[in-house]
């Protein structure tokens, strides 16, 4: 099985990897009748079923597979391993901040002296905890050059409509009620002018100029006494610092404008550069992309909204207080745009990121962002001949790349992708940021070994000699998954989450009689 594997890699023939062969990918297909596990079967008790309302209970038995106890062990560990992960798997997913989490992270926060705490205890009770959301402010604001942060948020689309809201707010307490618009670059992510057209703004797109940065002329025809806030990130999400940052605030600050500023992805900048000196008003940080949260998959995450004093008042409720060593909050703010989430936001989250900037120290975060930056130029750098790259010269955390060149053997980004899947490589951000063709957005991140980049920039030139000798092993990868190609659009309209669609498939259909009988 090993060297089948290893020759799949070698040839990217499908038929030569003997784990896509692999049966009974569902635990009722190695269903044979009369197997038993050894183990402890529930059954219930004649006291649960009394208790059950006849309305309620089952008309029929539950139909398990009847398998060995070695057999549901086998599988269902099997199963976990089919995941990419960070812990398992390089995962330079860009925009997306992919690096390891630290264990103790995890220990802390699922220490029972927080698990156990109850949002309903007396503020007497919860001293500690509200403490660390305290001194977390305190990091986040010396992180960012914020004056006050709101914790509640849950993510960082949830920060960006808090920041919308807030916007607002400002505006029409000053009665200035006409700025209906916010400007996005079109190189910012599909968050930004959602988030603001979900809060009814007008979206005014600006196109970059040729270095990939913000349009100053572009951007001086936009703005107006229209104007609500400019929304932006810096470095952008081309992975370039927009150097005319202070030209930037101070045109749209002269106009009467504010400046948000997504800061999803600070990885670059911890400890070295702060977005409230480069004169932004508002921001909002993903604690779960740069603080070291496991995220993705639709998990919690938390996205805290700090802002400069002028905006503080507007911030949610409630907002942590300190009398003297006694820790509060404050739930009795006039001007507050109001609860934005249940009781304080995501605290294990929260935790999580204290923990994380608690053990760094400063010089630790500073080194964090030194490393992410070191690690995505080795990576440009050494990529500049395999692919293409159109924004040159020094990048920021990630960078963007293009598979263009490759469209003339018929290989796309989307194809480079699922190959890199074979080689146990997730996948980069791929067709964002918008503005570059088949574009391929790569984030190392700090945490991952020079050993580790050098084998994904060798994958990367094998996969581009792989697009001219033999297109179709890359059109048809992945090659190595149970599952290769779903229809992507049907999959999302239609998704079958059962075991149907398992039947689908001619391999699987040959095998159906095994659990015929069986409905779902
Ligand atoms: C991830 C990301 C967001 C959205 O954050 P969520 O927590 O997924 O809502 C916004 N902007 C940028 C630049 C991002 O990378």
């Amino acid at each position: 099985m090993m060297e089948d594997k290893a020759a799949v890699r070698k040839e990217g023939k499908r038929e030569w990897c003997g784990m896509t062969d692999e049966p009974n990918i569902l635990i009722f297909e190695k269903n044979r009748s009369g197997k038993r596990t050894t183990g402890y079967v529930p059954s219930p008790s004649s006291e649960a079923k009394r208790l059950i309302p006849d309305s309620l209970a089952r008309k029929k038995d539950a139909i398990f597979p009847e398998v060995s106890e070695r057999e549901i062990v086998q599988h269902f560990l099997r199963l976990s391993q089919k995941n990419f992960s960070v812990d398992t798997h390089f995962y330079p997913l860009g925009s997306c901040t992919m690096k390891y989490n630290p264990k103790i992270n995890e220990e802390i926060a699922n220490h029972p002296s927080f698990t156990g705490l109850h949002p309903y205890q007396p503020e007497e009770s919860v001293q500690g905890i509200l403490r660390i959301f305290w001194e977390l402010e305190e990091w986040l604001k010396g992180v960012t050059g914020m004056d006050r942060f709101s914790l509640q948020p849950a993510a960082g689309a949830h920060g960006e409509l808090v920041g919308m809201m807030i916007a607002r707010a400002y505006h029409d307490s000053r009665r200035d009620f006409a700025r209906r618009q916010v400007i996005v670059p079109d190189s910012s992510h599909g968050t930004n002018p959602a988030s603001a057209a979900f809060y009814g703004f007008e979206v005014i797109t600006i196109p970059s100029d040729p270095r990939g940065r913000v349009n100053l002329a572009e951007l001086a025809k936009a703005v107006s006494e229209k104007t609500a806030c400019l929304m932006m990130t810096n470095p952008n999400t081309l992975g370039l610092f927009e150097d005319d940052i202070l030209k930037i605030q101070k045109m749209m600050h002269e106009k009467g404008a504010l400046l948000y500023y997504d800061g999803a992805n600070m990885n670059a900048l911890l400890g070295i550069a702060r977005p409230g000196d480069m004169g932004f008003d508002m921001i909002h940080l993903n604690l779960h992309k740069t603080f070291s949260t496991p995220h993705g998959g639709g998990g919690p995450g938390a996205g805290p909204v700090g802002v400069k004093k002028a905006l503080e008042k507007f911030l949610p409720v409630p907002l942590v207080t300190r009398k003297g060593d006694r820790y509060g909050l404050d739930d009795d703010l006039p001007d507050s745009i109001g609860r934005v989430k249940a009781f304080y936001g995501n605290a294990g989250i929260l935790l999580r990121a204290y923990v994380y900037m608690r053990r760094l120290g400063k010089e630790g975060l500073e080194q964090v962002s030194r490393d992410a930056v070191l690690s995505a130029n080795y990576l440009k750098k050494n990529l500049q001949s395999a692919l293409e790259i159109p924004h040159g010269g020094f990048c920021m955390h990630e960078f963007v790349a293009s598979s263009e060149p490759l469209k003339r053997f018929g290989v796309t980004a989307g194809n480079i992708g699922k190959r890199l899947l074979d080689y146990g490589i997730h996948a980069p951000t791929v067709y964002f940021p918008l503005i570059v063709k088949e574009a391929l957005m790569v984030e190392p991140t700090e945490t991952e070994s020079k050993e580790t980049l050098d084998r994904f920039c060798e994958v990367i030139r094998k996969i581009v000699r792989e697009s001219e000798a033999d297109p179709e092993c890359l059109k048809n990868a992945p090659h190595c998954f149970p599952v290769s190609h779903p229809d992507e659009v049907k999959a999302a309209r239609e998704p079958l989450l059962t075991y149907r669609a398992f039947l689908g498939r001619q391999d699987r259909r040959d095998r159906s009689d095994l659990v015929s009988g069986i409905s779902f």
